[in-house]
């Protein structure tokens, strides 16, 4: 594989290389996945490779989730090193990534410098500004606040980020946060994390809690402003009553098919259809312990596409994008030290145990290869040109355009 593929530019900087390590901030030694880790490529034809360099020379290419961010070597500093907020982002890897456009939610979720549970105001606003500031010190990657900056992303052989939250849990009761996130970049917003909070109701809480009457203001009032709505983490009541209640398509950033892996972290075929009615897109993700299959053993890039493959057919190749949700690190490691915060066990129960991705997802494991191992093994299983650049790019940028250019 082409691992120059639509590369963007860097210039060697590393995060908060304007400080001085252990004397501004307390410096933690990071996981290095450009040396250390096996990259996993799929075979193709010359004329699919063909295809392949064509895609991504011609395509903007979206990413509904992936992250910049490295995790430090030893997981048991994972806390400590997110608490101290100058966490790092992988610029080099992020350059090699293929990518043009990423919703970047800057890991809003786990700083926890004010709170013991995370997704606070404070918190997120700190974590914003940081990361904002480390990105003004770099040329790798910009943020992307417009349907015009997006689609520049080629052109200045740069990466747009666009500012995403997890969960809107940060507006509290104030309606006006959605105006003030917005002012603050945030183009992006999930309504709830896998708990509830005043909008809706999370997918680890109980069936039949859907939107708040304060949600549905919430929902009319990024309708208003042009703010997309993410619903990956919402239960399925919330998620119908979001849909219902936007006058404009909705993102499931990063999810899968409960038809293929029935857990709560999975859509149901009804809540598929319905975001795709509405004009939405799914992203397919590749997080581990989510897109898993009974048809493949542990979790690997094949059964992340059965999901990929099962969705189109339930929805149609227009609804249909990739959000392979991926860090640099050991992910798995990740969801351990966040598990109990976040509930990601909840979300992610299923009765065979025994399924449980205990390594990384094999193929999909960073932003590196996520995006291009995906298009592969589509141009691999014989899917057409047409329908691939549908779903690397088309599909996420008629849903940007429509919401951003209002
Ligand atoms: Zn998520």
């Amino acid at each position: 594989m082409q691992n120059n593929i639509n590369e963007k530019k860097y210039s060697a900087y590393e995060s908060f290389d304007y400080l001085k390590r252990n004397d501004d901030y307390e410096y933690f030694e990071l996981s290095n996945e450009l040396t250390e880790t096996p990259t996993h490529s799929i075979e193709l034809t010359d004329v699919q490779e063909e295809t392949f360099a064509h895609l991504f020379h011609k395509h903007t290419v979206v990413s509904l989730r992936d992250h910049g961010f490295i995790l430090p070597k030893d997981h048991s500093a994972i806390i400590p090193y997110c608490k101290q907020l100058h966490t790092f982002y992988h610029y080099e890897g992020i350059a090699q990534s293929g990518i043009d456009v990423i919703f970047e939610n800057f890991m809003d979720g786990i700083s926890l410098t004010q709170s013991k549970s995370g997704l606070k105001w404070n918190e997120v606003i700190d974590l914003l500004g940081i990361r904002y500031a480390d990105i003004a010190k770099q040329e790798t990657v910009y943020i992307a606040t417009t349907y015009e900056d997006v689609i520049q992303a080629k052109d200045r052989k740069q990466v747009a980020l666009i500012p995403s939250l997890e969960a809107a849990n940060v507006i509290e009761n104030e309606l006006d946060r959605v105006d003030i996130l917005y002012g603050l970049g945030i183009r992006c917003l999930g309504l709830t994390y896998n708990d509830a909070n005043t909008i809706g109701t999370g997918l680890s809480e109980n069936e039949t809690s859907g939107l708040t009457n304060f949600g549905k203001r919430v929902v009319d009032r990024m309708n208003k402003i042009g703010m997309l709505i993410d619903i990956s983490h919402c239960n399925e009541q919330t998620s119908f009553d979001a849909i219902e209640a936007s006058e404009d398509p909705i993102f499931i950033t990063h999810a899968g098919a409960k038809g293929v892996w029935n857990t709560p972290r999975m859509k149901s075929d009804e809540l598929l259809k319905a975001c795709a009615e509405k004009g939405g897109v799914i992203g397919i993700c590749a997080a581990p312990n989510t897109t898993l299959s009974p048809n493949h053993q542990g979790h690997t890039i094949d059964s992340v596409m059965e999901h990929t493959e099962y969705i189109i057919d339930l929805v149609g190749i227009d609804h249909v994008a990739f959000g392979p949700d991926t860090i640099f690190g050991d992910h798995i490691a990740l969801q351990q030290a966040f598990d109990r915060l976040l509930q990601l066990s909840e979300s992610h129960e299923h009765e065979d145990k025994s399924a449980e991705a205990k390594e990384c997802v094999v193929g999909v494991e960073n932003p590196m290869e996520s995006i291009k191992n995906m298009t592969r093994w589509l141009l691999n299983k014989g899917y057409s040109k047409a329908d691939v650049a549908k779903i690397i790019s088309g599909n996420a940028l008629r849903v940007i355009e429509q919401v951003f250019n209002k």
